[in-house]
């Protein structure tokens, strides 16, 4: 089932006291501020723990989550109310596919957006990765490249990086500390690259990144909160971040014709597709006459 009908998030109560007063700040900031829903998109390559991140905010298994294959074929939206607010987060498939950016997966996460969000806005992007991951290569650029082409620039006006498999122990004797640093800075350098964001426009585009452990195994504090190597509590953590980028200041995403129709990277090789065809005739043409002798 691709969508979920709307129900109390009762969930909430699965959290720890500790955490579950935080939210429940966190959604009173939300309500002030006149922000009654809150649709959250999650993308990113397949196996980075999207869907796991999305269990871990609603506070129960919603969504499948799978070690060895994206079981996420398409997107799957849940929706959540409590006193009047409303969350909605989409969890979507991984978007490498056979060692390339899936348009095919771009495409159908905009035209999911079209036929169940149409008219709503898209208030925050949750781009996830890993960690403990060592290096970031160019498909990771073109990850966010697909991301830049087919929603805008300007989503990462409302973007965050989430990062999970946080409780590592870092390798070469660096220390947690050094490890986070050195990886999200070359991974929001990565973002920048392949969302065309220019050394001057950086303090427009402020991507914060939040750490997540979405393992079972993740240690605890006195207030049974799953806290990182760091000590900080992570998921009200990881919904303060949400809160943040929600209130901003630049706006949501508009889900509308533009935005579902707009160009990618699909369409924009097809208005290419009459020239190459126009292209190869004029060669044919061209071949048919040079074989006649020139003076014929
Ligand atoms: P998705 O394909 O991006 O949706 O990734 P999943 O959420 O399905 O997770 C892929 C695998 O990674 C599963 O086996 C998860 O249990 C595991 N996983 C996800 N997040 C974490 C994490 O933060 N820590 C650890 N240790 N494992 C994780
Ligand atoms: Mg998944």
């Amino acid at each position: 089932m691709a969508i979920q009908l709307i129900k109390e998030w009762t969930a909430i109560h699965q959290f720890p006291a500790a955490t579950q007063e935080k939210l429940v700040d966190l959604l009173a900031k939300l309500k002030n501020e006149k922000v009654d829903t809150l649709t959250i998109l999650v993308m990113g390559k397949g196996g980075v723990g999207k869907s796991s991140t999305v269990n871990s905010i609603i506070g129960e298994r919603v969504v499948t989550v799978s070690a060895f294959q994206s079981e996420t074929p398409r997107p799957v939206m849940v929706s959540r109310t409590r006193s009047g607010f409303t969350l909605n987060i989409i969890d979507t498939p991984g978007l490498v596919e056979g060692g390339y950016v899936s348009d095919q997966v771009l495409d159908t996460i905009k035209s999911f957006l079209g036929r169940f969000l149409m008219k709503n806005t898209i208030d925050v992007l949750l781009y996830v990765d890993r960690l403990d991951a060592y290096r970031v290569d160019n498909l990771d650029k073109q990850v966010v490249k697909g991301i830049t082409d087919s929603f805008g620039k300007e989503i990462w006006h409302k973007a965050m990086v989430v990062l999970t498999h946080a409780q590592l122990s870092p390798p070469d004797a660096l220390s947690y500390e050094e490890f986070f640093s050195k990886r999200s800075e070359s991974l929001l350098k990565c973002v920048r690259q392949g969302a065309r964001i220019s050394k001057k426009d950086l303090k427009n585009f402020a991507i914060p990144i939040a750490l997540v452990e979405n393992s079972g195994r993740c240690n605890k504090n006195d207030h049974d909160e799953k806290i990182l190597p760091t000590g900080t509590p992570w998921i009200p953590n990881l919904v303060h971040t949400i809160t943040d980028v929600a209130l901003n200041g630049k706006s949501g995403i508009l889900i509308d014709q533009k935005l579902i129709e707009g160009p990618n990277a699909n369409d924009r090789g097809k208005i290419f597709i009459p020239l190459i065809l126009a292209f190869q005739r004029w060669i044919k043409d061209d071949a048919a006459r040079e074989a006649k002798p020139s003076w014929a």
